[in-house]
């Protein structure tokens, strides 16, 4: 019997974004494949899925409640290529971090926010490697060309505060 799925909204959000189903993320669910197990997560055991939906990578992080036969979709999002091994199957290798020098940098996102005189430009869900240690992140390439790309337009449209999501290529 498929499991009842119980949806965090901040999974919805995500899912709108990208516009990504909830059919979709039944599909990985059921059909996707385990790539990680957190047994020692509290309150319930959780486990990151990858699987396919229209063509598209896609990660479903989910906790499972046994008792109660339901799932909770943590959250849902499409893999950023930079911070994974081809296939999605593996985080990219891992990077000390240069600030603390102790720390080694997991996937994660970042909001970086952009400043120059008067004009301030906040953007949500950049894909970064983040310190495990102190927090620091980091952007590659593409990411900094682009998030750079955004602010300027902002600036140069005479913004002086916006919070924006990052929009991938
Ligand atoms: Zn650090």
């Amino acid at each position: 019997m498929p499991p009842k799925l119980i949806f965090r909204v901040h999974a919805v959000r995500r899912m709108f974004v990208r516009s990504i189903t909830a059919a979709e993320v039944r599909i990985v669910i059921e059909q996707g494949e385990t790539i990680e197990r957190y047994p020692g997560d509290t309150p319930y055991p959780s486990r990151l899925l990858l699987g396919y939906a229209r063509g598209r990578a896609l990660h479903v992080v989910v906790a499972d409640n046994g008792g109660a036969d339901e799932t909770i979709v943590v959250t849902v999002y499409q893999p950023e290529p930079a911070l994974w091994q081809p296939g999605f199957r593996r985080e990219a290798a891992a990077m000390k971090c240069v600030v603390c020098k102790q720390g080694e940098t997991r996937p994660g996102k970042a909001t970086v926010v952009l400043q120059r005189k008067g004009a301030t430009v906040a953007i949500n869900d950049v894909p970064a490697r983040v310190c495990a240690n102190c927090g620091e992140e980091y952007v590659d390439e593409q990411v900094a060309e682009r998030v750079l790309a955004a602010a300027e337009a902002s600036a140069r449209a005479g913004v002086k505060v916006e919070i924006r999501d990052y929009v991938a290529a």
